[in-house]
């Protein structure tokens, strides 16, 4: 039995749980965040990290340490629809930039910045039962580093451990929003491929792929297909992943005079929402809300709840609201903020081509350049959908799109 009873302890010391542990220690409370993993380390993921997630970093105090990795920076995203491409600004004024860290510098980063608020960090410290007394969450028990099974107490346990969450099977929310997996994506790191501070997205019939700059020269390529192809594929990414290219033949060209510097890595995943709390326990990044990878939201929504889910503790703690209501708040808040972003990824991850409506829309953001940032900015998250495929907002982009009356 460890000698101290925490505040929170935090499950999972990556882009969620670090930054919920560091938030919270910032606060003044006694924080434990542990992981199974060591850091450094990488996981299974690509990394573009919005302006949003950027603009957070500079929140906390962290963007200039990130820069200061030799991150590139970038500042235009296109989408290649094959007839046309849209290239945008996918930030603001305040955050115009976005970038695409290795996992390795950042999940180091922000474990470093939870230790240095004054959060536990406990590394190879795996979670094997989450103690419950009186059908309350009151701590958790695991195998810490030199061996030991280790069992550490606090008021609130904090499931910060991805999508197949050990404290989410522990707790059994509700889950609701559920879809099954519906793309499968791989990728993999070239060397002799320069981007120019832009991530270029290229859409074609049951194909989707996209390069972004990385840290150490290097040019993350990502390509998907349905998930239904997955078996059948599975035995040839490699022919697979490179035979996509040929449908764009300017990065085919591009690619076959660039190296490829890593393995495939690759995965599908389901999309659904759990209920982020309850009696003692909560639940932040994909272990409470998950989605498909293809707008690239997963490290900004694990950014946002840490900030949402630290702010509703802070209130339950300090008496401010009951521990309900204010978990109540986060929960809202964030299932408000992401759905409109929830449908239409999951619409894109079927790579099925866009309705009509959807590709006579886009023939006419084409072009108009306050249209194709507003574009940018929605798959950069800065936009929700809603605002963006708003009758007035659609209205005006076509207006703008028809020849003007003649005399
Ligand atoms: C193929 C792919 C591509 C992606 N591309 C992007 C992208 O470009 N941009 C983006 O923003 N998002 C992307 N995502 C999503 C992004 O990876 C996740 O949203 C993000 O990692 C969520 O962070 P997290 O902290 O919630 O969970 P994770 O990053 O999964 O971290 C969970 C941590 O919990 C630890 N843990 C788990 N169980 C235990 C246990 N029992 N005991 C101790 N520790 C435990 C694990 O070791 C791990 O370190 C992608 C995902 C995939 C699969």
């Amino acid at each position: 039995m460890g000698k101290d009873r925490y505040d929170v302890i935090v499950v999972g010391a990556r882009c969620a749980g670090s930054p919920t542990a560091m938030l919270l220690a910032r606060k003044g409370y006694k924080v434990l965040v542990v992981d199974r993993a060591t850091f450094p380390s990488d996981t299974l993921s690509t990394h573009i990290l919005h302006p949003p997630g950027a603009e957070a970093m500079q929140r906390w105090g962290l963007l200039d340490r990130l820069v200061a990795t030799g991150c590139p920076p970038i500042d235009t995203y296109t989408f290649d629809f094959g007839p046309f491409t849209l290239s945008g600004a996918p930030g603001t004024q305040g955050a115009p930039l976005a970038y695409c860290p290795r996992r390795t510098v950042l999940d180091k980063l922000l474990v470093d910045a939870a230790s240095e608020a004054g959060a536990e960090v406990r590394e190879e410290f795996t979670v094997q039962e989450i103690v419950v007394e009186d059908d309350r969450v009151v701590g958790i028990r695991g195998r810490s580093k030199d061996g030991a099974t280790v069992t550490e107490r606090a008021d609130v346990v904090v499931g910060a451990d991805g999508r197949n969450s050990f404290v989410a099977k522990a707790v059994h929310p509700e889950r609701y929003n559920e879809k099954p997996q519906l793309l499968c994506g791989y990728y993999s790191y070239w060397s002799g491929l320069p981007m120019d501070g832009r991530f270029d997205v290229y859409i074609r019939p049951a194909r989707g792929f996209a390069a972004v700059p990385t840290h150490d020269d290097l040019t993350l390529v990502i390509a998907g297909w349905p998930f239904e192809e997955h078996e059948a594929n599975k035995h040839d990414v490699e022919g697979n992943y490179l035979k996509m290219f040929d449908l764009a033949p300017e990065f085919a060209e591009r690619i076959r005079g660039a190296k490829r510097e890593a393995r495939f890595a690759g995965t599908a995943v389901p999309n659904f929402f759990r209920r982020p709390y309850g009696p003692g326990w909560a639940l932040v990044g994909d272990a409470g809300y998950n989605k498909d990878f293809i707008t690239a939201q997963g490290i900004l929504d694990a950014f946002r709840d840490a900030e949402l889910c630290a702010t509703a503790l802070d209130q339950s703690f300090s008496g401010a609201l009951s521990f309900d209501e204010a978990m109540a708040g986060y929960q809202s808040t964030r299932d408000e903020h992401v759905l409109p972003m929830f449908e239409f990824t999951c619409q894109l991850a079927t790579l099925e081509p866009p309705p009509p409506e959807l590709q006579q829309l886009l023939a006419a953001v084409h072009g108009n350049q306050k249209a194709m940032d507003g574009f940018a900015r929605v798959n950069a998250g800065v936009t929700s959908p809603a605002e963006f495929f708003a009758e007035e907002n659609v209205g005006q982009i076509f207006a703008a799109a028809s020849p003007a009356p003649a005399g």
